[in-house]
């Protein structure tokens, strides 16, 4: 019964130290949120000592008559969230889950189309030395000079490689994907359609995203990300005719015990995830990355020589293209690090310096969403970033500036 504090002050300060960092800055990479404490709660439950290898009904261990009663309320709730007639809560993480779908749909040696890592899309979508790339044969497709995914070099590459999996999905770009493009594609050279939605699964959740279930044969995503749970994986699909595949790829393909109390906060987030307040917070999401975007639009920002790629955003972040300013992507992180807001630097499509260093930044809004900023606070928010931005910045007076809003919105009181 000791605690984390009166057993181990090391870790014990190190999460201390994080609270604070959480509370007192301003998280804007585009990835991150705030899980409730709620799913903290159940994250950090018994759950974590039981073994349940199977599935809910079907477990190879005993005992597993209560974790069935949790996975299989996060199994309904994701369904009926999402409207899909298939899903899978165990994978342990994103990347787990698209190791499965891929496995599922796809052989070693086989063609797959994804959106280049470059140009916005994820590692297991083909980068070269992830198991998508190692193991599968990668053609990608890339975003045109406006900065908006080139359907027709799709359709031109599909019928050239008759891939036998289409990949629509990312994890930095600004804008929606038409869905039943991508199908009508992968329909004509019969290809199986996977869309990962990792990034978006909250704005589909809230009803302000196109719902690629109808489209795909399989989607993934994370449970962390806009969709605001605790970190995790999840398959799903509209129809069952995957689901023997794809449940014995995550396990026993490459998973063997599911993290039972992972998959209870899961299902405590899909509850959110449904109610009226989520709704209304993934609409100040997406309101705050429109306005950070108008902002950053403005004259005096074009002046220090920032853009915004693809001219503004209809979902949670934005990508701000630097390669006419004096900062480079890791000078533009540190500096706004150093008056308390964290973004994560980014490549800009065909990106002049290396990937450690960049030319861009993405900037999301989600948590500071789930914290409580409106479009005021966003404005605010918006300028200050502007004016770190510029070569004149005045470290202190912005730093006080972000600290006044964090104020404003306590993280966490409780804890
Ligand atoms: N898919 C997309 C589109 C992502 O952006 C990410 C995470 O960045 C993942 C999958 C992987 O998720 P995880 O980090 O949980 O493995």
């Amino acid at each position: 019964n000791t605690s984390l504090h009166a057993l181990d002050p090391e870790v014990a300060a190190a999460v201390d130290a994080e609270l604070n960092r959480q509370q007192s800055t301003l998280e804007m990479i585009a990835s991150e949120n705030f899980a409730p404490v709620a799913v903290m709660e159940a994250q950090g439950s018994v759950l974590t000592n039981k073994y349940a290898e199977g599935y809910p009904g079907r477990r190879y261990y005993g005992g597993c008559e209560h974790v069935d009663v949790a996975e299989q309320i996060a199994i309904d709730r994701v369904k009926e969230l999402f409207g899909a007639e298939y899903a899978n809560v165990q994978p342990h993480s994103g990347a787990s889950a698209n190791q499965a779908a891929l496995f599922a749909l796809a052989s070693p040696g086989d063609t797959i189309l994804g959106l280049d890592l470059a140009h916005g899309g994820h590692l297991t979508h083909g980068m070269k030395i992830n198991f998508s790339g190692k193991q599968f044969n990668v053609v990608p497709y890339h975003v045109d000079d406006a900065g908006l995914v080139d359907m027709a070099e799709v359709e031109q590459l599909a019928k050239e490689h008759r891939p036998k999996v289409i990949i629509a999905g990312w994890s930095a770009y600004p804008r929606q994907l038409d869905f039943a493009e991508f199908r009508r594609i992968a329909d004509e050279v019969d290809a199986h359609l996977w869309v990962d939605m990792a990034h978006f699964a909250g704005l589909v959740a809230a009803g302000l995203h196109p719902n690629p279930v109808p489209y795909a044969d399989v989607v993934t995503s994370t449970t962390h990300k806009t969709l605001g749970g605790p970190r995790g994986g999840i398959i799903l699909a509209r129809n069952k005719d995957f689901a023997k595949k794809l449940n014995s790829a995550v396990f026993p393909g490459f998973q063997g015990g599911p993290l039972e109390h992972v998959i209870a906060a899961k299902a405590v987030s899909f509850k959110v995830a449904a109610s009226e307040e989520f709704k209304e917070r993934q609409q100040r999401t997406l309101d705050g990355a429109r306005i950070l975007a108008e902002r950053l639009t403005a004259a005096d920002a074009r002046e220090a020589g920032v853009n915004v790629l693809s001219g503004g955003t209809d979902v949670h972040l934005l990508l701000v293209d630097l390669r006419e300013s004096e900062l480079d992507g890791q000078q533009a992180e540190d500096r706004l690090h150093e008056v308390g807001i964290t973004v994560n630097r980014n490549a800009v499509p065909d990106d002049p310096r290396p990937p450690m260093v960049t030319s861009g930044l993405r900037i999301g809004t989600p948590a500071l969403a789930t914290r409580g900023f409106t479009a005021e606070d966003f404005t605010e928010v918006a300028d200050v970033i502007a004016e770190t931005l510029k070569p004149s910045y005045d470290a202190e007076a912005l730093k006080t500036r972000v600290r006044a809003l964090a104020d404003k919105h306590p993280l966490y009181p409780a804890l």
